[in-house]
């Protein structure tokens, strides 16, 4: 019997209304992990009446001063590293990646609650000048209750990426994680709650998107969702909150170019460019998957990133040897494969597909194992569709002026790589491309102190660093009548 779990609602840990359960599942081996509350609209409301409740009552934002605010975020981070072994197995097993990767996205969601404490005391206005006879006070105060989506791909920093700064900023939210991975929001909620987070400013909502999710949405108690997942729910989520004209903030897929320039030193360059691809196994909104190689260097450089591509080592995250896990679950695992098929159907030549593990404990395991694609044309879809797997598509150009229009030539607009020794060449092509993220001789770093978000279809608002702030806060003036009579 897989273990059951309860989820958090109003500082209580409860099953859903009608005792309905799902289970999650370890994508390496296919087997049953928990068993979580299937929450469906009554306990959707419920947890939103909680979080507006104590919005309204001030048990959190306006009334808890702000510096109360940043001692229990603190007090976060402190229980998340001190859980650090126990959150990374956790989040291994659910999601599957490796162990390494995991350890980096728990140490970060510790470090992104230090870094919002530091901002709870530091969220200050403006007094612009209105002349001598008034003054205005241009005050932030915290947007209320905000409904969180966040995907599967990682898992507990997305949810960190979104609670801190909401919280930080005195919002109260309600979290719900992907269906695939809900243990560490979970667990994030034990930590809000030992912390000692007054109830009902956490709440984490276990279930499906149209069940779980969809209610967020609709719900007038919610002044805010931040979504962070695939596009079409993105615009879907977009469209329903219009009605009532939610806030949203949406980070969503992207295509992003990689961009290998002749003189680049190749010895960054081609682990960087398939770390930027099949690192998470390919499972990466900002994935530099269209890959850009200057033709003068394009035979040198594919047999290179083979290399690369064939040392990868698929198995278990658990096992401390892997560097690649399974997909989050059959689905995704299919979809990718289906994108094998395209890429082949399409014309686009096959320059390299590793091999699945071969220990048969994972046989059940949704692996899928890197690939590379050689296509001629940025047309093609496997150029142009998001696989979110480990799939790379090679492509060689000539001129800057031609690389920019390429990698420019895309819906999305999240991230893109550029690889030269060239400054100059870097900088103009970094202006030039239209992303929220660009990375010069890197790919992938995205620290919480800096900046998050794409350009065109890949999103609205950003996240991160001081930026993500604005997402949680309204701003209000105050204006002083200071004349004599
Ligand atoms: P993917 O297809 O990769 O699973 P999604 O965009 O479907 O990505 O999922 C991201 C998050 O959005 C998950 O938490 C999921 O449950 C949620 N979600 C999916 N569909 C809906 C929906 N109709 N309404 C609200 N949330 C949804
Ligand atoms: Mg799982």
């Amino acid at each position: 019997m897989a273990e059951q779990l309860r989820m958090y609602v109003d500082g209580e840990w409860v099953e859903a209304h009608d005792g309905a359960t799902f289970d999650t599942i370890d994508p390496a081996t296919a087997e049953v992990l928990a068993s979580v509350p299937r929450a469906t609209g009554p306990d959707v409301a419920r947890a939103v009446a909680a979080a507006r409740r104590s919005f309204d009552q001030g048990r959190w934002g306006s009334a808890v001063a702000e510096r109360e605010r940043s001692r229990l975020l603190l007090r976060m981070a402190e229980l998340v590293r001190s859980q650090r072994d126990e959150l990374v197995e956790l989040e291994v097993r659910d999601c599957g990646k490796p162990l390494a990767d995991a350890r980096g996205d728990i140490d970060e969601v510790a470090f992104m609650f230090e870094y919002y404490a530091g901002w709870a005391t530091k969220i200050s206005g403006d007094i612009p000048p209105v002349g001598p006879d008034a003054m205005s006070l241009v005050v932030k105060e915290p947007l209320g209750v905000c409904g969180l989506i966040v995907p599967w791909n990682y898992p507990m920093l997305m949810a960190a990426q979104k609670v801190a700064p909401a919280l930080a900023a005195g919002c109260t939210v309600v979290l719900k994680p992907a269906e695939q991975t809900p243990l560490t929001a979970l667990r994030l909620a034990a930590i809000a709650e030992e912390a000692g987070v007054p109830a009902g400013v956490v709440n984490v909502v276990t279930g499906f998107g149209p069940e779980a999710g969809a209610p967020l949405l609709t719900d007038p108690a919610v002044d805010k969702i931040s979504f962070t997942g695939s596009r079409d729910v993105g615009v879907m989520i977009q469209r329903t909150c219009a009605e009532q004209l939610k806030r949203v903030t949406l980070e969503l897929g992207g295509k992003s170019p990689n961009i290998v320039f002749a003189d680049a030193d190749m010895a960054g360059a081609v682990p960087g460019t398939c770390a930027g691809v099949f690192g998470n196994q390919g499972e990466v909104c900002s994935a530099g998957s269209r890959v850009f190689v200057e033709r003068s260097i394009y035979d040198e450089a594919l047999d290179a990133m083979t290399a690369e591509a064939a040392a990868i080592r698929l198995g278990s995250g658990l096992d401390p040897a892997t560097t690649m896990g399974p997909l989050v679950s059959a689905e995704q695992r299919d979809r990718v494969l289906g994108y094998l098929e395209v890429g082949r159907a399409e014309g686009a030549h096959l320059a390299f597909e590793g091999t699945a593990p071969s220990d048969p404990a994972l046989a059940n395991g949704y692996f899928v194992a890197p690939a590379i694609f050689e296509a001629t044309s940025n047309d093609l879809r496997i150029a142009r569709e998001e696989i979110f797997g480990p799939v790379m598509t090679v492509i060689p150009f000539t001129e800057v002026d031609e690389v920019i229009r390429l990698a420019n030539d895309t819906e999305y607009g999240l991230a893109a790589a550029i690889w030269t020794r060239d400054i100059t060449k870097a900088l103009r092509t970094a202006r030039a491309v239209r992303a929220g993220i660009v990375w010069i001789n890197d790919s992938q770093p995205a620290p919480s102190e800096a900046l998050w978000g794409g350009y065109k279809q890949s999103g609205i608002g950003r996240e991160l660093g001081p930026y993500a702030l604005d997402a949680y806060l309204e701003t209000k003036q105050i204006y002083i009548n200071l004349g004599a009579s």
